[in-house]
């Protein structure tokens, strides 16, 4: 039997549909996958039994012909998704033991649809990061190696195990969680596919809250049409969720029509950053060669509040984080330190249970919001993000679609950028702006550097138009045609 593990979700579904295997062989290949992937640290807490007991009711429902949108494929979830009865860490000390009594409901869509849980994908803590080097269970590694070298890099982050996971064949496909880029910097690190709806097509209920108004959950998979059917599972109103919108779900798979003909791309110019690596500044020229060689008409725009957007954005999550994370005072969830009295059991509380750069936000939060400097900070990036938004309208009037490159730089290495987080946090710097706008956002897999590291190219589209995002992803997929793969040193 061919790997079971190296095939794509529509694939799966027709190997299923033919009776080629079955929904528990596809779960055991996987289950193997991911044991044999434990060097990596993907998963923060695997659940093969209730992989296969799920993958047996699969079966049993495919029997009677009661199959469902995406029956019998093995998931792995970000473990900031509350899961009903397992574990839930968003990779944080404070929350230690905390198993829920509710299912998300985004990850609810999946099960509805037949989606089978492999487990709980490591992260960075709390979903602060890019390179996944700040999870209390430890940092995860990309599957991708320098050529010619054996140092382990950074999957990115905050998704990173989710993307580690993915790009080493132990799932599927996975959910991510992307705030200021989590979902698609990953996706450029690894090889992968990683699409960020707009803000509001996915509920937010039940995913553990980093920054309320940026957060979005969304797909991470090999290839896009598998993201267009795994947003489809996941998309929807949820009257749990306030700021979810009551829009119905289109069929995105119909949306890949592989024309884009008459296609309106624009480029923009402030993307174009001093310093910025030759060979993502190549690809991003490649890129727009391809798309206009497909039909599209390429248009240069002007988005001139970019280079505000990061300052804004290092205001804003870390204002909205420093009042969610506000519950974790030792008395409702998870880690509980004791003190002399009240105060001093929740002082010792959260010193102990977050970690340094949680701490950093918090600080950061707490000052931009406190008397006197939240009309200085945070109201002035109020007004910086609602420009940016403007940016983007404006673009959209004589636009389409968005091409840019996704992430700076292609992985780096452990301990590269960890000491300072200024340069850490310029992996936003392409993908933060779209997030504070809520705009959809992909990235594709598009090209290697010259040390044989995976590079992706990022689209942005109009507010719930995924459609044009997904269809002109599938053609740049299609041009660049990345079929490179890592080599599997990780098994054994
Ligand atoms: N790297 C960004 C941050 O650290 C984005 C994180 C995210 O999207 N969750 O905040």
């Amino acid at each position: 039997m061919t790997d079971l593990t190296k095939l794509t979700i529509s694939a799966a579904l027709d190997g299923m549909a033919a009776g080629d295997f079955s929904a528990r062989e596809l779960t055991a290949a996987h289950i193997t996958a991911m044991e044999a992937a434990n060097v990596l640290n993907a998963f923060i807490t695997k659940t093969p039994e209730i992989a296969v007991e799920a993958a047996t009711a699969s079966d049993s429902r495919r029997a009677k012909g009661e199959t469902r949108k995406i029956d019998g494929i093995p998931l792995a979830i970000k473990d900031l998704f509350c899961t009903k009865d397992v574990l839930t860490t968003a990779a944080s000390h404070i929350l230690d033991g905390f198993v829920p009594k509710y299912e998300s409901t985004v990850s609810s869509n999946l099960w509805a649809s037949g989606a089978v849980m492999l487990g709980k994908t490591n992260l960075d803590e709390f979903a602060m990061g890019s390179s996944n080097e700040t999870s209390y269970y430890g940092e995860v590694i990309n599957p991708w190696r320098r050529e010619g070298s054996d140092s382990p890099l950074v999957p990115g982050g905050s998704s990173g195990g989710s993307a580690s996971a993915v790009a080493s064949f132990s799932a599927m496909a996975a959910i991510g969680t992307d705030t200021g880029g989590s979902i698609r910097q990953p996706a450029s690190f690894t090889g992968i596919v990683g699409m960020k709806p707009t803000y509001g097509r996915c509920s937010r209920w039940g995913v553990v809250a980093f920054a309320s108004s940026l957060d979005q959950a969304g797909p991470m998979t090999r290839t896009v049409r598998d993201a267009a059917i795994m947003l489809e599972a996941m998309a929807g109103f949820d009257p749990k969720d306030s700021t979810s919108v009551d829009m119905p779900v289109p069929d995105f798979e119909a949306a890949l029509s592989g024309d884009i003909r008459g296609l309106k791309v624009g480029i923009p110019a402030e993307y174009r950053l001093d310093g910025m690596s030759p060979e993502v500044q190549a690809l991003w020229d490649q890129g727009i060669d391809w798309m206009k060689a497909a039909g599209a008409e390429i248009i240069d725009i002007s988005l001139p509040h970019t280079k505000y957007a990061l300052p804004a954005y290092y205001i804003i999550a870390p204002a909205e984080a420093s009042s969610n994370l506000a519950r974790y005072d030792g008395v409702r969830f998870g880690l509980r330190v004791e003190g002399d009295d009240l105060d001093d059991m929740y002082a010792r509380t959260r010193a102990e249970g977050f970690g340094a750069e949680v701490q950093r936000r918090l600080l950061i939060g707490t000052y931009a919001l406190s008397a006197g400097y939240y009309d200085a900070y945070y109201l002035k990036a109020q007004k910086v993000r609602s420009r940016i938004a403007d940016d983007f309208k404006q673009a959209y009037q004589k636009v389409d679609v968005i091409l840019t490159p996704t992430a700076p730089s292609p992985a780096f290495g452990f301990g590269e950028k960890g000491d300072d987080p200024l340069a850490m946090y310029l992996n936003d710097v392409f993908t933060g702006p779209a997030s504070l706008a809520g705009l959809p956002g992909i990235s594709v897999p598009a090209g290697l550097s010259s040390d044989g590291l995976p590079l992706g190219l990022q689209l942005l589209g109009k507010p719930f138009d995924e459609e044009t995002v997904f269809r002109a992803a599938g053609v740049l997929e299609n041009a660049a045609a990345f079929t490179a793969t890592p080599n599997d040193w990780w098994r054994g």
